[in-house]
Protein backbone atom coordinates (compact mmCIF):
# COMPACT_ATOMS: atom_id res chain seq x y z
CA UNK A 1 0.00 0.00 0.00
CA UNK A 2 1.26 3.26 -1.13
CA UNK A 3 1.43 6.20 1.26
CA UNK A 4 0.82 10.23 1.34
CA UNK A 5 1.13 10.67 -2.45
CA UNK A 6 -2.35 8.29 -3.32
CA UNK A 7 -3.60 10.20 -0.06
CA UNK A 8 -2.60 13.55 -2.02
CA UNK A 9 -4.05 12.23 -5.39
CA UNK A 10 -7.59 11.13 -4.03
CA UNK A 11 -8.06 14.77 -2.34
CA UNK A 12 -7.23 16.48 -5.37
CA UNK A 13 -9.91 14.07 -7.78
CA UNK A 14 -12.15 15.13 -4.75
CA UNK A 15 -11.76 18.76 -5.04
CA UNK A 16 -11.51 18.67 -9.14
CA UNK A 17 -14.90 16.55 -8.82
CA UNK A 18 -16.69 18.58 -6.29
CA UNK A 19 -15.34 22.26 -8.38
CA UNK A 20 -18.13 24.82 -8.38
CA UNK A 21 -16.95 28.03 -10.20
CA UNK A 22 -19.64 30.28 -10.23
CA UNK A 23 -20.15 29.57 -13.79
CA UNK A 24 -21.20 26.21 -13.30
CA UNK A 25 -23.35 27.45 -10.52
CA UNK A 26 -25.31 29.72 -12.80
CA UNK A 27 -26.13 26.64 -14.85
CA UNK A 28 -28.19 24.89 -11.72
CA UNK A 29 -30.02 27.72 -11.14
CA UNK A 30 -31.09 27.99 -15.13
CA UNK A 31 -31.69 24.46 -14.79
CA UNK A 32 -33.76 24.83 -11.35
CA UNK A 33 -35.93 27.52 -13.13
CA UNK A 34 -36.28 25.27 -16.09
CA UNK A 35 -37.38 22.68 -14.24
CA UNK A 36 -40.19 24.57 -11.83
CA UNK A 37 -41.69 25.59 -15.24
CA UNK A 38 -41.89 22.31 -16.20
CA UNK A 39 -42.89 20.68 -12.90
CA UNK A 40 -45.71 23.25 -13.50
CA UNK A 41 -46.45 22.57 -16.89
CA UNK A 42 -47.63 18.91 -16.50
CA UNK A 43 -48.04 16.12 -13.88
CA UNK A 44 -44.77 14.46 -14.00
CA UNK A 45 -43.80 17.07 -16.13
CA UNK A 46 -40.06 17.33 -13.97
CA UNK A 47 -38.42 15.80 -11.36
CA UNK A 48 -39.54 18.34 -9.36
CA UNK A 49 -42.94 17.68 -8.35
CA UNK A 50 -44.50 21.18 -7.51
CA UNK A 51 -46.76 20.13 -5.21
CA UNK A 52 -49.84 21.94 -4.40
CA UNK A 53 -49.99 22.95 -1.02
CA UNK A 54 -53.78 24.82 -0.92
CA UNK A 55 -52.31 26.86 1.17
CA UNK A 56 -53.44 30.43 -0.08
CA UNK A 57 -53.49 33.03 2.26
CA UNK A 58 -50.34 33.14 4.85
CA UNK A 59 -50.65 34.19 8.54
CA UNK A 60 -51.34 38.03 8.59
CA UNK A 61 -50.38 38.76 12.22
CA UNK A 62 -53.62 39.52 13.50
CA UNK A 63 -54.37 35.53 14.29
CA UNK A 64 -55.28 34.66 18.37
CA UNK A 65 -55.82 31.92 20.45
CA UNK A 66 -53.99 28.50 21.61
CA UNK A 67 -52.81 26.32 18.94
CA UNK A 68 -50.82 23.02 19.03
CA UNK A 69 -48.24 21.75 16.78
CA UNK A 70 -46.39 18.32 16.25
CA UNK A 71 -43.52 18.06 13.49
CA UNK A 72 -42.12 14.51 12.13
CA UNK A 73 -39.20 15.69 10.71
CA UNK A 74 -36.48 13.40 9.65
CA UNK A 75 -34.66 12.59 12.58
CA UNK A 76 -36.35 14.76 15.06
CA UNK A 77 -40.22 15.20 15.95
CA UNK A 78 -41.23 17.85 17.99
CA UNK A 79 -44.14 19.37 19.32
CA UNK A 80 -45.21 22.63 20.89
CA UNK A 81 -48.32 25.10 22.20
CA UNK A 82 -48.74 28.71 21.03
CA UNK A 83 -50.57 31.17 22.01
CA UNK A 84 -51.76 34.28 20.07
CA UNK A 85 -52.95 37.28 21.05
CA UNK A 86 -53.80 39.15 18.07
CA UNK A 87 -50.51 40.88 17.01
CA UNK A 88 -47.57 40.30 15.23
CA UNK A 89 -45.64 40.89 18.17
CA UNK A 90 -47.80 38.52 20.55
CA UNK A 91 -46.58 35.14 19.71
CA UNK A 92 -45.48 33.26 22.96
CA UNK A 93 -44.15 29.59 22.22
CA UNK A 94 -44.76 28.13 25.49
CA UNK A 95 -43.00 24.98 25.44
CA UNK A 96 -41.04 23.19 22.55
CA UNK A 97 -39.85 19.41 22.98
CA UNK A 98 -38.17 17.77 20.36
CA UNK A 99 -37.28 14.36 20.82
CA UNK A 100 -35.33 12.04 18.06
CA UNK A 101 -37.72 9.46 16.25
CA UNK A 102 -37.15 6.12 18.00
CA UNK A 103 -34.97 3.93 14.64
CA UNK A 104 -37.57 1.23 14.78
CA UNK A 105 -40.71 3.08 14.29
CA UNK A 106 -38.90 4.45 10.81
CA UNK A 107 -39.76 0.52 9.15
CA UNK A 108 -42.49 -0.23 11.75
CA UNK A 109 -46.31 0.02 10.97
CA UNK A 110 -48.37 2.73 9.98
CA UNK A 111 -50.54 2.42 13.26
CA UNK A 112 -47.05 1.94 15.56
CA UNK A 113 -46.00 5.32 14.13
CA UNK A 114 -48.61 7.17 14.96
CA UNK A 115 -49.99 5.31 18.47
CA UNK A 116 -46.42 6.78 19.14
CA UNK A 117 -46.99 10.07 18.04
CA UNK A 118 -50.70 10.60 19.99
CA UNK A 119 -48.95 9.44 22.91
CA UNK A 120 -46.54 11.84 23.25
CA UNK A 121 -48.93 14.29 22.41
CA UNK A 122 -51.02 13.12 25.20
CA UNK A 123 -48.17 13.30 27.38
CA UNK A 124 -47.14 17.04 26.17
CA UNK A 125 -50.65 17.88 26.75
CA UNK A 126 -51.07 16.75 30.28
CA UNK A 127 -48.17 18.08 31.32
CA UNK A 128 -49.24 21.66 29.65
CA UNK A 129 -52.65 22.06 30.29
CA UNK A 130 -51.65 20.52 34.27
CA UNK A 131 -55.03 17.95 34.04
CA UNK A 132 -57.22 20.56 32.90
CA UNK A 133 -58.46 21.77 29.39
CA UNK A 134 -59.46 25.21 30.52
CA UNK A 135 -61.86 26.40 27.71
CA UNK A 136 -63.34 23.02 27.52
CA UNK A 137 -62.87 23.52 23.54
CA UNK A 138 -61.66 20.78 21.20
CA UNK A 139 -57.85 21.84 20.81
CA UNK A 140 -56.69 22.47 17.33
CA UNK A 141 -53.58 20.95 15.92
CA UNK A 142 -51.13 21.68 12.93
CA UNK A 143 -49.26 19.18 11.96
CA UNK A 144 -45.68 19.79 10.01
CA UNK A 145 -45.10 16.50 7.73
CA UNK A 146 -41.97 16.35 6.06
CA UNK A 147 -41.94 14.11 3.37
CA UNK A 148 -44.24 14.48 -0.05
CA UNK A 149 -47.44 14.46 -0.09
CA UNK A 150 -50.35 14.91 -2.67
CA UNK A 151 -52.74 17.39 -1.06
CA UNK A 152 -56.91 16.83 -1.40
CA UNK A 153 -57.50 20.16 0.81
CA UNK A 154 -55.03 21.92 2.99
CA UNK A 155 -56.07 19.41 5.89
CA UNK A 156 -55.92 16.58 3.69
CA UNK A 157 -53.22 14.65 1.49
CA UNK A 158 -51.42 10.63 0.38
CA UNK A 159 -48.08 10.60 0.82
CA UNK A 160 -46.39 10.00 -2.11
CA UNK A 161 -43.12 8.12 -1.08
CA UNK A 162 -41.24 8.05 2.02
CA UNK A 163 -37.32 9.63 1.95
CA UNK A 164 -34.77 10.15 4.48
CA UNK A 165 -34.17 6.10 5.38
CA UNK A 166 -37.82 5.88 5.96
CA UNK A 167 -39.73 2.47 5.12
CA UNK A 168 -43.40 2.18 5.98
CA UNK A 169 -44.60 1.13 2.85
CA UNK A 170 -48.14 0.66 3.21
CA UNK A 171 -48.34 4.03 4.62
CA UNK A 172 -47.76 5.31 0.66
CA UNK A 173 -50.82 6.15 -0.63
CA UNK A 174 -52.73 6.89 2.30
CA UNK A 175 -54.10 10.25 3.89
CA UNK A 176 -51.76 11.20 6.21
CA UNK A 177 -53.91 13.31 8.50
CA UNK A 178 -56.06 10.68 9.03
CA UNK A 179 -54.02 8.31 10.06
CA UNK A 180 -52.96 11.10 13.08
CA UNK A 181 -56.35 11.86 13.18
CA UNK A 182 -57.50 8.22 13.86
CA UNK A 183 -54.63 7.17 16.37
CA UNK A 184 -55.93 10.82 18.60
CA UNK A 185 -59.26 9.38 18.54
CA UNK A 186 -58.30 6.05 19.34
CA UNK A 187 -56.74 7.47 22.68
CA UNK A 188 -59.44 9.82 23.01
CA UNK A 189 -57.77 12.83 22.89
CA UNK A 190 -60.12 15.79 22.04
CA UNK A 191 -58.02 17.36 19.18
CA UNK A 192 -58.74 18.01 15.46
CA UNK A 193 -56.04 17.90 13.15
CA UNK A 194 -57.05 21.10 11.41
CA UNK A 195 -54.48 21.52 8.82
CA UNK A 196 -51.42 19.55 6.94
CA UNK A 197 -48.42 21.11 6.21
CA UNK A 198 -45.08 20.39 4.72
CA UNK A 199 -42.11 21.75 6.86
CA UNK A 200 -41.08 24.58 4.32
CA UNK A 201 -44.42 25.48 4.33
CA UNK A 202 -44.17 26.33 7.67
CA UNK A 203 -41.46 28.20 7.94
CA UNK A 204 -42.51 30.28 5.14
CA UNK A 205 -45.72 31.07 7.17
CA UNK A 206 -43.63 32.07 10.50
CA UNK A 207 -41.60 34.28 8.05
CA UNK A 208 -44.63 36.02 6.09
CA UNK A 209 -46.36 36.18 9.49
CA UNK A 210 -42.88 38.20 10.56
CA UNK A 211 -42.61 40.29 7.52
CA UNK A 212 -45.04 39.77 4.44
CA UNK A 213 -41.84 40.25 1.81
CA UNK A 214 -41.26 36.73 2.34
CA UNK A 215 -41.74 34.43 -0.15
CA UNK A 216 -39.21 31.39 -0.21
CA UNK A 217 -38.62 29.14 2.42
CA UNK A 218 -36.37 26.21 2.16
CA UNK A 219 -34.78 23.60 4.93
CA UNK A 220 -31.89 22.24 5.31
CA UNK A 221 -31.72 19.44 8.10
CA UNK A 222 -31.74 16.14 7.95
CA UNK A 223 -33.14 16.30 4.47
CA UNK A 224 -33.79 19.60 1.99
CA UNK A 225 -36.63 21.01 0.22
CA UNK A 226 -38.35 24.54 -0.45
CA UNK A 227 -41.46 26.13 -0.83
CA UNK A 228 -42.43 29.19 -2.20
CA UNK A 229 -45.51 31.68 -2.85
CA UNK A 230 -46.58 31.39 -6.42
CA UNK A 231 -49.13 33.17 -8.79
CA UNK A 232 -51.92 30.43 -9.74
CA UNK A 233 -52.17 32.02 -13.52
CA UNK A 234 -48.31 30.03 -13.88
CA UNK A 235 -49.59 26.62 -12.48
CA UNK A 236 -50.75 25.56 -15.63
CA UNK A 237 -51.11 21.72 -14.57
CA UNK A 238 -53.84 22.74 -12.86
CA UNK A 239 -55.98 24.98 -14.94
CA UNK A 240 -58.73 26.94 -13.41
CA UNK A 241 -57.24 27.46 -10.25
CA UNK A 242 -58.79 29.76 -8.20
CA UNK A 243 -57.99 31.40 -5.06
CA UNK A 244 -59.14 34.93 -3.39
CA UNK A 245 -55.45 36.26 -2.90
CA UNK A 246 -54.69 34.61 -6.54
CA UNK A 247 -51.14 32.99 -5.43
CA UNK A 248 -51.07 29.36 -3.47
CA UNK A 249 -47.85 28.01 -1.86
CA UNK A 250 -45.91 25.39 -4.20
CA UNK A 251 -43.91 22.85 -2.36
CA UNK A 252 -40.98 22.11 -4.46
CA UNK A 253 -39.63 18.87 -3.43
CA UNK A 254 -36.26 20.08 -4.59
CA UNK A 255 -34.56 16.95 -2.97
CA UNK A 256 -35.53 14.97 -5.88
CA UNK A 257 -34.12 18.05 -8.63
CA UNK A 258 -31.61 16.66 -10.91
CA UNK A 259 -29.36 18.47 -13.26
CA UNK A 260 -26.49 16.85 -15.22
CA UNK A 261 -24.68 20.14 -14.55
CA UNK A 262 -24.56 18.74 -10.31
CA UNK A 263 -20.66 18.02 -10.18
CA UNK A 264 -21.30 14.23 -9.08
CA UNK A 265 -18.60 12.18 -7.74
CA UNK A 266 -18.34 8.28 -7.39
CA UNK A 267 -18.71 8.80 -3.75
CA UNK A 268 -22.31 10.20 -4.41
CA UNK A 269 -23.04 7.35 -6.98
CA UNK A 270 -22.41 4.62 -4.48
CA UNK A 271 -24.42 6.25 -1.86
CA UNK A 272 -27.13 6.38 -3.86
CA UNK A 273 -27.12 3.03 -5.06
CA UNK A 274 -26.38 1.97 -1.61
CA UNK A 275 -29.41 3.75 -0.07
CA UNK A 276 -33.26 2.72 0.36
CA UNK A 277 -34.05 4.85 -2.26
CA UNK A 278 -31.45 4.54 -4.91
CA UNK A 279 -32.21 6.75 -8.33
CA UNK A 280 -34.36 9.26 -6.02
CA UNK A 281 -33.39 12.57 -4.28
CA UNK A 282 -30.56 13.12 -5.97
CA UNK A 283 -30.28 16.97 -5.39
CA UNK A 284 -30.68 16.45 -1.28
CA UNK A 285 -28.08 12.97 -1.33
CA UNK A 286 -25.63 16.03 -1.98
CA UNK A 287 -26.39 18.86 0.34
CA UNK A 288 -28.35 17.63 3.49
CA UNK A 289 -27.66 16.35 6.70
CA UNK A 290 -28.29 12.70 6.36
CA UNK A 291 -26.07 12.59 3.52
CA UNK A 292 -22.68 14.88 4.40
CA UNK A 293 -21.11 12.61 6.91
CA UNK A 294 -21.76 9.45 5.16
CA UNK A 295 -20.05 10.90 2.09
CA UNK A 296 -16.82 12.23 4.00
CA UNK A 297 -16.94 8.60 5.38
CA UNK A 298 -16.57 7.28 1.55
CA UNK A 299 -13.84 9.32 1.23
CA UNK A 300 -11.98 8.82 4.48
CA UNK A 301 -13.02 4.70 3.64
CA UNK A 302 -11.17 5.05 0.03
CA UNK A 303 -8.20 6.82 1.65
CA UNK A 304 -7.65 3.97 4.07
CA UNK A 305 -7.87 0.91 1.43
CA UNK A 306 -5.85 2.43 -0.91
CA UNK A 307 -2.83 3.71 1.33
CA UNK A 308 -1.75 3.52 5.17
CA UNK A 309 -2.00 7.06 6.68
CA UNK A 310 -4.73 5.53 8.97
CA UNK A 311 -3.64 3.12 10.33
CA UNK A 312 -5.08 -0.64 9.95
CA UNK A 313 -8.13 -0.51 8.26
CA UNK A 314 -10.66 0.00 10.25
CA UNK A 315 -14.61 -2.07 10.01
CA UNK A 316 -16.41 0.41 11.91
CA UNK A 317 -15.33 3.23 8.69
CA UNK A 318 -17.39 0.80 6.20
CA UNK A 319 -20.78 0.90 8.29
CA UNK A 320 -23.06 3.86 6.16
CA UNK A 321 -24.05 6.29 8.18
CA UNK A 322 -21.49 5.92 11.44
CA UNK A 323 -20.10 9.82 11.05
CA UNK A 324 -23.01 11.66 11.28
CA UNK A 325 -22.94 15.30 9.83
CA UNK A 326 -22.54 16.76 13.58
CA UNK A 327 -19.45 14.89 13.37
CA UNK A 328 -18.20 16.58 10.11
CA UNK A 329 -18.95 19.87 11.02
CA UNK A 330 -17.20 19.19 14.63
CA UNK A 331 -13.87 18.77 12.97
CA UNK A 332 -14.31 20.89 10.42
CA UNK A 333 -14.97 23.83 12.97
CA UNK A 334 -12.16 22.34 15.24
CA UNK A 335 -9.88 25.21 16.41
CA UNK A 336 -7.53 23.75 18.61
CA UNK A 337 -3.92 23.41 17.82
CA UNK A 338 -3.69 19.94 17.95
CA UNK A 339 -6.96 19.33 16.64
CA UNK A 340 -8.25 17.47 19.25
CA UNK A 341 -11.68 16.90 18.10
CA UNK A 342 -11.00 15.72 14.83
CA UNK A 343 -8.22 12.69 16.78
CA UNK A 344 -12.03 12.40 19.09
CA UNK A 345 -14.04 11.70 16.48
CA UNK A 346 -11.44 9.62 14.10
CA UNK A 347 -10.84 7.64 17.61
CA UNK A 348 -15.00 6.79 17.59
CA UNK A 349 -14.35 5.83 13.86
CA UNK A 350 -11.83 2.78 15.11
CA UNK A 351 -8.93 5.31 13.78
CA UNK A 352 -6.47 6.01 16.49
CA UNK A 353 -3.66 7.97 16.55
CA UNK A 354 -2.71 9.85 13.53
CA UNK A 355 -0.64 12.69 13.44
CA UNK A 356 -1.71 16.26 13.12
CA UNK A 357 -1.08 16.13 9.43
CA UNK A 358 -3.52 13.73 8.51
CA UNK A 359 -6.20 14.96 10.65
CA UNK A 360 -5.96 17.69 8.51
CA UNK A 361 -6.54 16.16 5.82
CA UNK A 362 -9.72 14.84 7.30
CA UNK A 363 -10.87 18.73 8.08
CA UNK A 364 -9.92 19.59 4.13
CA UNK A 365 -12.16 16.18 2.90
CA UNK A 366 -15.08 18.08 5.56
CA UNK A 367 -14.41 21.38 4.12
CA UNK A 368 -14.42 20.37 0.20
CA UNK A 369 -18.10 18.41 0.78
CA UNK A 370 -19.62 21.20 3.21
CA UNK A 371 -18.53 23.95 0.37
CA UNK A 372 -20.07 22.34 -2.25
CA UNK A 373 -23.19 21.44 -0.65
CA UNK A 374 -23.30 25.17 0.88
CA UNK A 375 -22.86 26.38 -3.07
CA UNK A 376 -25.38 24.01 -4.63
CA UNK A 377 -27.85 25.04 -2.21
CA UNK A 378 -27.40 28.80 -2.71
CA UNK A 379 -27.38 27.80 -6.38
CA UNK A 380 -30.82 26.36 -6.15
CA UNK A 381 -32.25 29.53 -3.84
CA UNK A 382 -31.15 31.34 -7.19
CA UNK A 383 -33.19 29.34 -9.60
CA UNK A 384 -36.04 30.20 -7.41
CA UNK A 385 -36.04 33.56 -7.73
CA UNK A 386 -34.55 33.61 -10.50
CA UNK A 387 -38.23 31.55 -11.55
CA UNK A 388 -40.11 34.05 -9.21
CA UNK A 389 -38.23 37.59 -11.47
CA UNK A 390 -36.31 38.81 -7.98
CA UNK A 391 -33.01 37.40 -9.07
CA UNK A 392 -32.32 40.91 -10.92
CA UNK A 393 -31.97 39.28 -14.12
CA UNK A 394 -34.80 41.69 -15.23
CA UNK A 395 -33.03 44.30 -13.77
CA UNK A 396 -29.34 44.00 -14.51
CA UNK A 397 -28.76 43.24 -18.19
CA UNK A 398 -26.71 46.19 -20.44
CA UNK A 399 -28.15 49.36 -20.86
CA UNK A 400 -30.86 49.75 -17.60
CA UNK A 401 -30.29 52.48 -15.48
CA UNK A 402 -29.16 52.34 -12.00
CA UNK A 403 -32.73 53.47 -10.70
CA UNK A 404 -33.87 50.45 -12.55
CA UNK A 405 -31.52 48.42 -10.44
CA UNK A 406 -33.12 50.12 -7.69
CA UNK A 407 -36.82 49.31 -8.79
CA UNK A 408 -35.53 46.03 -7.75
CA UNK A 409 -38.20 44.50 -4.62
CA UNK A 410 -36.93 43.20 -1.62
CA UNK A 411 -37.34 39.56 -1.01
CA UNK A 412 -36.84 37.64 1.88
CA UNK A 413 -35.94 33.75 1.98
CA UNK A 414 -37.27 31.75 5.17
CA UNK A 415 -34.67 29.14 6.29
CA UNK A 416 -34.83 26.45 8.77
CA UNK A 417 -33.16 23.36 9.95
CA UNK A 418 -30.78 21.77 12.11
CA UNK A 419 -27.56 21.81 9.06
CA UNK A 420 -27.92 25.18 8.59
CA UNK A 421 -28.52 26.39 11.94
CA UNK A 422 -25.79 23.99 13.65
CA UNK A 423 -23.04 24.55 10.93
CA UNK A 424 -21.23 27.34 10.71
CA UNK A 425 -19.43 26.55 7.80
CA UNK A 426 -21.95 25.27 5.78
CA UNK A 427 -24.41 28.48 6.10
CA UNK A 428 -21.47 31.07 5.05
CA UNK A 429 -20.42 28.82 2.25
CA UNK A 430 -23.63 29.13 1.22
CA UNK A 431 -24.64 33.01 1.44
CA UNK A 432 -21.38 33.74 0.17
CA UNK A 433 -22.12 32.01 -3.31
CA UNK A 434 -25.68 33.50 -3.53
CA UNK A 435 -23.86 36.79 -3.26
CA UNK A 436 -21.53 35.38 -5.51
CA UNK A 437 -24.25 34.13 -7.89
CA UNK A 438 -26.39 37.42 -7.69
CA UNK A 439 -24.10 40.36 -8.01
CA UNK A 440 -23.43 42.44 -4.51
CA UNK A 441 -26.20 44.70 -6.28
CA UNK A 442 -29.24 42.66 -6.38
CA UNK A 443 -27.73 40.73 -3.02
CA UNK A 444 -28.63 44.34 -1.32
CA UNK A 445 -32.79 42.98 -1.82
CA UNK A 446 -32.16 39.80 -0.66
CA UNK A 447 -32.61 38.65 2.76
CA UNK A 448 -31.98 35.36 4.65
CA UNK A 449 -33.99 34.87 7.44
CA UNK A 450 -33.09 32.16 10.19
CA UNK A 451 -36.65 30.47 11.46
CA UNK A 452 -35.82 28.46 14.22
CA UNK A 453 -38.37 25.71 14.92
CA UNK A 454 -40.46 27.82 11.92
CA UNK A 455 -41.04 24.96 10.58
CA UNK A 456 -43.74 23.88 14.07
CA UNK A 457 -44.78 27.55 15.08
CA UNK A 458 -45.53 28.33 11.14
CA UNK A 459 -47.87 25.71 10.80
CA UNK A 460 -49.74 26.46 14.00
CA UNK A 461 -50.14 30.15 12.63
CA UNK A 462 -51.44 28.96 9.68
CA UNK A 463 -54.72 26.44 11.46
CA UNK A 464 -54.91 29.28 13.34
CA UNK A 465 -54.99 31.60 10.49
CA UNK A 466 -57.95 29.49 9.38
CA UNK A 467 -60.21 30.46 12.44
CA UNK A 468 -60.26 33.67 11.80
P1 LIG B 1 -35.33 17.19 11.06
O1 LIG B 1 -34.65 17.24 9.75
O2 LIG B 1 -35.39 15.84 11.65
O3 LIG B 1 -36.66 17.87 11.04
P2 LIG B 1 -33.55 19.25 12.01
O4 LIG B 1 -34.08 20.27 11.10
O5 LIG B 1 -33.26 19.67 13.41
O6 LIG B 1 -34.48 17.98 12.11
O7 LIG B 1 -32.22 18.69 11.35
C1 LIG B 1 -31.49 17.71 12.00
C2 LIG B 1 -30.30 17.41 11.16
O8 LIG B 1 -29.48 18.57 11.04
C3 LIG B 1 -29.42 16.34 11.75
O9 LIG B 1 -29.86 15.07 11.34
C4 LIG B 1 -28.07 16.70 11.17
O10 LIG B 1 -27.93 16.11 9.91
C5 LIG B 1 -28.13 18.19 10.99
N1 LIG B 1 -27.43 18.84 12.11
C6 LIG B 1 -27.88 19.10 13.34
N2 LIG B 1 -26.93 19.66 14.11
C7 LIG B 1 -25.84 19.77 13.33
C8 LIG B 1 -24.51 20.26 13.52
N3 LIG B 1 -24.10 20.76 14.69
N4 LIG B 1 -23.68 20.19 12.48
C9 LIG B 1 -24.06 19.69 11.31
N5 LIG B 1 -25.27 19.20 11.06
C10 LIG B 1 -26.15 19.24 12.05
Amino acid sequence: RRKWRTVVEILKELEDDCDTPVGRLRQVVDAMAVEMHAGLASEGGSKLKMLLTFVDDLPTGREKGTYYALHLGGTYFRILRVLLGGQRSYLDVQDVERHPIPSHLMNSTSEVLFNFLAFSLERFIEKEENGSNSQGVRRELAFTFSFPVKHTSISSGVLIKWTKGFEISEMVGQDIAECLQGALNRRGLDMRVGVLVNDTVGALSLGYYHDPDTLVAVVFGTGSNACYLERTDAIIKCQGLLTTSGSMVVNMEWGNFWSSHLPRTAYDIDLDAESSNANDMGFEKMISGMYLGDIVRRVILRMSQESDIFGPISPVLSEPYVLRTNSVSAMHEDDTPELQEVSRILKDLGVSDVPVKVRKLVVKICDVVTRRAGRLAAAGIAGILKKIGRDGSGGITSGRSRSEIQMQKRTVVAVEGGLYMNYTMFREYMEEALVEILGEEVSQYVVVKAMEDGSSIGSALLVASLQA
